[in-house]
């Protein structure tokens, strides 16, 4: 099933995400609901806050970008990253090494907005997969930057948070545009519930 996508404005993104306590059968569907969700988004990234959970989930696959390699390792062990896709990542912990790239970026909270945002060249992320199991993946290139973005959004972090702040000016005026129009439409969303006839 598809979800909604939060748009930047919601407050929804700026929850911290609570552990994921245990793997049952609602976490699987979620993730599965989000691959669904993110793959007709166009989307190679997407976090539990941005469908409106507050959880220590997310869900990466940049297997269909092929302009923008990527390396990993799974366990200490050097893979093809398109072997590994989609990732599903609970409960990470992230390490991020001290060499920075800048590179363009998106989010599916900001539609048709992209900027260059400077992280971490290298990172390595502890985490647990949907069966159980802890992983240690290490990555570079776009492997990273999607890693770095998406637990960013596990903590209620947004891109805009990292751009430089030449680049968030100068988008300033289409930001101001999408929250006024997110928030807008939490509230007539909301209207017709609140008025809704009891039969
Ligand atoms: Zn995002």
């Amino acid at each position: 099933m598809k979800l909604l996508i939060r748009k930047y404005g919601d407050p929804a993104l700026r929850i911290k995400g609570k552990p994921v306590a245990e793997l049952d059968g609602s976490i699987r569907e979620l993730a599965e609901n989000m691959l669904e969700t993110m793959r007709a988004a166009n989307g190679i990234g997407l976090a539990a806050q941005q469908v409106g959970e507050a959880l220590q989930l997310t869900v990466v696959d940049v297997s269909a970008v092929e302009d923008r390699p990527s390396t990993m390792t799974w366990n200490g062990r050097e893979v093809n990253p398109n072997d590994h896709m989609p990732l599903v990542i609970i409960n990470p912990q992230i390490e991020t090494g001290t060499e920075k790239e800048i590179a363009s970026e998106g989010c599916l909270s900001f539609p048709e907005i992209s900027a260059d945002v400077e992280r971490a060249e290298w990172t390595k992320i502890e985490a647990q997969t949907l069966d159980g199991e802890r992983v240690e993946i290490e990555a570079t290139g776009l492997l990273a930057r999607a890693l770095q973005h998406e637990i960013d959004h596990l903590n209620g972090i947004l891109f805009i948070d990292r751009m430089s702040s030449a680049a968030k000016s100068s988008l300033s005026s289409r930001l101001k545009r999408l929250q006024k129009e997110t928030q807008r439409g939490l509230t007539t969303s909301r209207r017709p519930h609140a008025v809704q006839p009891a039969l």
